[in-house]
């Protein structure tokens, strides 16, 4: 849609241009990506847009030591990466990417940044971020950066770590996560439904686990040093996510949710129990 109170789109052309950010810097500034979500409804409180794309920031950096993913890499472009024969948990990549339903021109424009920094509950690069152990390189106001884990970025639906001003600048992917076995499960309430659950599993020699996203207001990770039985992995379940936690929208009631976790674990359980580590 047409965003009627926007003044500026600003382009800037290194990191000396960036100023502002809904959250900080000027007010009415906001950080665009691929403008999905920002042009999907009104934004009355926007005056300026500053355009992350004209950074110009390679989309995708493979190497020994992982993955750099920049935070305006294309759910599209991140789909199409052609891994090293070594990184066993590489279909989570594009299993998570379409876990988004969206048209093909939300799909070629949506970015892995803009979907962490919305938050939905149902972002699937947050799932994709948390089950692989990645960090958040973060951009500060006064030019410095600092690092976080995935899994402390995305605090709550809409809400995340990133301070005013703040520009998430990149995800970082260990090498070690990418080499895991894994597992993927989705459902949705249709079959072009956002998804109800998203839940990742990993299994490596530090043992077996489990990111619940989708189903919770923020992503879940549960670690076990073995692999656990059925029992086990249903009480971690039940002692990790309270009541208030399952997610409540018209993408799913919170006891559908919290049965169809549930149900989905023990299948990546199953899938993961065998074969070894
Ligand atoms: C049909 C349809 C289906 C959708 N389905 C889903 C779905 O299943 N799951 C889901 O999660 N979302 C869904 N969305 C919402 C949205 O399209 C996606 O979350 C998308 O990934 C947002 O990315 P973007 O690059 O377009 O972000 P934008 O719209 O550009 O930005 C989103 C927000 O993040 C901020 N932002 C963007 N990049 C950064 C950055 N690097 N640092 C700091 N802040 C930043 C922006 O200022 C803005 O507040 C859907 C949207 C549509 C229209």
């Amino acid at each position: 849609m047409d965003l009627n109170t926007i003044e500026a789109v600003l382009r800037p052309a290194g990191r000396g241009d960036l100023a502002g950010g809904r959250d900080g810097g000027r007010d009415g500034d906001a950080w665009l990506a691929g403008g999905t979500w920002l042009f999907s409804e009104p934004q009355p409180d926007l005056r300026r847009l500053v355009d992350l794309g004209a950074l110009g920031w390679e989309p995708l950096r493979p190497s020994e030591a992982g993955l750099e993913i920049a935070a305006t890499c294309t759910l599209a472009r991140l789909a199409r990466l052609e891994p090293p024969a070594d990184w066993a948990a590489a279909p989570l990549i594009p299993g998570c990417c379409r876990a988004l339903v969206g048209s093909f021109k939300v799909w070629n424009a949506a970015t892995v940044g803009g979907n962490l920094c919305l938050a939905l509950p149902a972002g699937p690069m947050a799932a994709l971020a948390c089950a692989l152990d990645a960090d958040c390189l973060i951009w500060t106001p006064d030019g410095g950066e600092r690092r976080l884990p995935a899994r402390d970025f995305v605090l709550g639906p809409r809400r995340t770590a990133l301070g005013p001003g703040e520009v998430l600048r990149r995800i970082d992917v260990p090498a070690a996560a990418l080499r895991r076995r894994a597992a993927l499960r989705r459902i949705a309430l249709s079959p072009e439904g956002r998804s109800g659950a998203l839940l990742a599993g990993t299994r490596g020699p530090e043992g077996f686990a489990l990111t619940v996203t989708a189903a919770v207001r923020r992503p879940v990770h549960l670690a076990f040093a073995a692999m656990p039985g059925p029992e086990a992995l249903r009480a971690a379940l039940a002692e990790t996510i309270a009541a208030a936690d399952w997610y409540d929208d018209v993408h799913g009631a919170p006891d559908w949710r919290a049965h169809v976790t549930g149900l989905l674990a023990e299948e990546i359980r199953a899938e993961l129990a065998e074969g070894g580590a």
